[in-house]
């Protein structure tokens, strides 16, 4: 059978891959919140390990730059120590301060100050003295407090470079008037500050307590002299634990800042991590996951389209099955969606649940009809089915075998040629009755075989009738008779014979005498009854015994039958007494009979069961049926009273009536 156009709406494919990417997404939404959370912690961690370098290498380096402040200092305060100083011997101080700068390259010039003026410096001659006081304030700090200081950036007066200068007070007797000046060159600062000092991309600075430049690691040349980043300003104000901070360098750059205090607050260090070095991992790390979640998405989107073709061909089976065993099949409508989806899905497998249970119910009625077929067909009875002209329908393999012929052979046929002609008649009479009363029990009649042989059977129908009252057929069943019939037979020939002899019993004569009589009134025609009684029987029981006697009777009785006319019915009525009728036959024919029987009967010998040989006489008493008879007693009477005569007058004779 073509199945139905399916019709389903081009939204539901869409509709579906939403629903399938949206819940994939969605079971990927833990997997989101951990990766998330272990970048967090990832980015707190490699904070955590910048703010410690930027902490310890800043230390490294205060200390590097104190150092080499102090090591300045040292050799300042050896030299305000000197006897030279202590004297105030200019010249000799001067000297002095020119053998530590030809010893000492750090320091570019030495100079011996007092609150306003400068009384020597190395890198001009001695005689020159009318320099200007360059950060004349540190110099007065110095003197006031007794206490060395270093100062900003200047400009060296005979050399234009940036310089700074480490003033230590000269004490004498608790006074102090004259100080002694270390100039340092920035640019060894510098160094020691430098770029290549420091790990790729970080820049570390040196400023005074102003908030000026003193070194650079990068553009020292632009930058020194001039007011450091408004960054490095706060951390220079920040009391306390130095400590990170964000903030951006002179360039402009976003950094991670730690500014640490140098030579008692004096100058300070300040190191600067640009904010794309600290990101950097977290950003090539983020970069990974939205990589991976590009991925993600891709596949749950390949894999929602690929579960939505395939739900969709389910569907359309389910839709399908559906549309074959509902009368409303499934129009096409407004997008599914998911729970109408499940509900679809459940109807397709209550379908296929009642499909497989009608499938199953109809393979045991399948089973159920074979058995029943087999049972009609094999049953040990015969069936058939006629119309109502008594055609065959249908008939069972049972009744077939029985007349030996096929069911093409018998079907359309009239069930009467089936049957001997006697009981071809039982039908015809009886099957107008049965179509009238609708049933019929134990019909005897007889089927004809193929071969033409007779088997006796009994037939019981009924008559099958639609809604109408219409009659459809005949519903018969067929048994067996032969062997009841049989039996029966033989009951009856039981009934009727002496079971020593096989001859007529008493009760058959005197039946047969009555067929007789009525048949001799109707026609007119005379009849005789022969009674027999064997001489001295006794004689031969006392001889031979009982046994003896019995083979005595039984032969008497074969004689009786051969010397009899085929239509004369002998018959045992007493121990040793035979009757015979014999039929159309007047007393002087019969008296003739008689006598040529007892003739036989005298010259037989009669053979016993040990071979011995015996010979036996009978006598006969005769007499004819007359009409006037009431029964036949009153002619056996006759009869017996002949043959008692016959006894009488010297035994072995054939005495009638008078
Ligand atoms: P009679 O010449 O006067 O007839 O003498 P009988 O000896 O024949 O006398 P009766 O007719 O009175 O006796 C019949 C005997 O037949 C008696 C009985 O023992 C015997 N008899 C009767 N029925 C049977 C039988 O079935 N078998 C045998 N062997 N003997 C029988
Ligand atoms: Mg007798
Ligand atoms: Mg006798």
């Amino acid at each position: 059978m073509p199945l139905p156009a399916l019709h389903l709406p081009p939204t539901l494919r869409l509709n579906l891959r939403t629903w399938l990417l949206g819940l994939s997404l969605l079971t990927t939404l833990p997997l989101l919140v951990f990766a998330l959370s272990v970048v967090w912690e990832f980015k707190e961690f490699q904070q955590r390990t910048l703010v410690e370098q930027l902490e310890r290498r800043s230390d490294e380096l205060a200390h590097a730059v104190a150092e080499k402040l102090h090591s300045t200092l040292g050799t300042l305060t050896a030299l305000a120590e000197s006897d030279a100083a202590l004297a105030l011997d200019v010249p000799n101080l001067y000297a002095h301060a020119k053998r530590i700068i030809a010893r000492d390259p750090d320091i570019r010039a030495i100079s011996l100050v007092t609150q306003d003026s400068i009384l020597f410096l190395t890198a001009a001659p001695l005689e020159r003295t009318h320099l200007p006081v360059n950060a004349a304030d540190r110099v007065e700090a110095a003197l006031r407090t007794h206490s060395p200081n270093v100062s900003g950036p200047f400009s060296s007066p005979v050399n234009p470079v940036q310089v700074v200068a480490v003033t230590v007070p000269m004490v004498r007797e608790g006074e102090a008037l004259h100080a002694l000046r270390g100039i340092l060159a920035v640019e060894s600062l510098n160094q020691l500050v430098s770029a290549e000092r420091l790990p790729p991309g970080w820049i570390a600075g040196i400023a005074d307590a102003e908030g000026t430049v003193i070194a650079r690691s990068h553009d020292a040349a632009r930058y020194v002299g001039r007011p450091a980043s408004a960054t490095f300003r706060q951390g220079i104000l920040a009391t306390g634990k130095p400590t990170a901070f964000l903030g951006s360098v002179l360039e402009g750059t976003p950094t991670m800042n730690l500014v640490r205090p140098v030579f008692g607050f004096d100058w300070y260090l300040g190191m600067h991590v640009p904010q794309t070095i600290l990101h950097a991992p977290l950003t090539e790390m983020l970069w990974h996951m939205a990589g991976l979640g590009l991925l993600w998405v891709g596949l749950s989107l390949l894999a929602a389209m690929a579960f939505s073709q395939y739900l969709l061909r389910q569907m359309k089976t389910v839709a399908r099955a559906i549309n074959q065993t509902s009368e409303a099949p499934l129009q096409p409508g407004p997008p599914l969606r998911v729970s109408e989806l499940a509900a679809l899905v459940g109807k397709f497998r209550a379908t296929q649940r009642s499909e497989a249970t009608m499938r199953g119910d109809r393979d045991v009625a399948v089973i159920a009809r074979e058995q029943v077929q087999d049972l009609y067909d094999h049953a040990p009875c015969g069936y058939h089915s006629l119309d109502q002209e008594g055609r065959v329908l249908r008939m069972n393999q049972t009744e077939l075998h029985w007349l030996g012929l096929s069911l093409a052979q018998v079907q359309g046929c009239a069930y009467a040629d089936f049957l001997t002609a006697e009981s071809r008649q039982i039908f015809q009479e009886r099957f107008p009755q049965f179509m009238r009363e609708g049933h019929i029990k134990d019909l005897e009649m007889e089927l004809r075989n193929a071969s033409g042989a007779a088997m006796p059977i009994l037939v019981s129908a009924t008559a099958i009738h639609d809604t109408q009252g219409n009659f459809v057929a005949s519903r018969s069943t067929v048994f067996d008779h032969t062997e009841k019939k049989r039996v029966q037979a033989q009951l009856e020939r039981m009934a009727r014979s002496d079971a020593l002899t096989e001859l007529s019993n008493r009760r058959d004569f005197y039946e047969k005498a009555e067929h007789e009589m009525a048949r001799s009134r109707r026609s007119g025609m005379p009849f005789c009854v022969l009674m027999l009684d064997v001489d001295h029987f006794k004689k031969v029981n006392d001889h031979y015994g009982h046994a003896g006697g019995d083979d005595v009777l039984r032969q008497l009785a074969r004689l009786l039958v051969a010397q009899l006319r085929a239509v004369d019915m002998p018959a045992r009525v007493g121990g040793e007494e035979f009757a015979v009728l014999m039929p159309g036959t007047p007393l002087a024919e019969a008296a003739l009979a008689a006598e040529r029987l007892r003739a036989a009967l005298q010259a037989t010998a009669v053979t016993l069961g040990d071979g011995q040989q015996i010979s036996i006489t009978a006598s006969i008493g005769l007499a004819q049926w007359s009409a006037d008879d009431t029964g036949i007693d009153a002619t056996l009477k006759r009869a017996d009273t002949a043959l008692y005569r016959a006894k009488a007058t010297g035994r072995n004779r054939v005495c009638t009536e008078n």
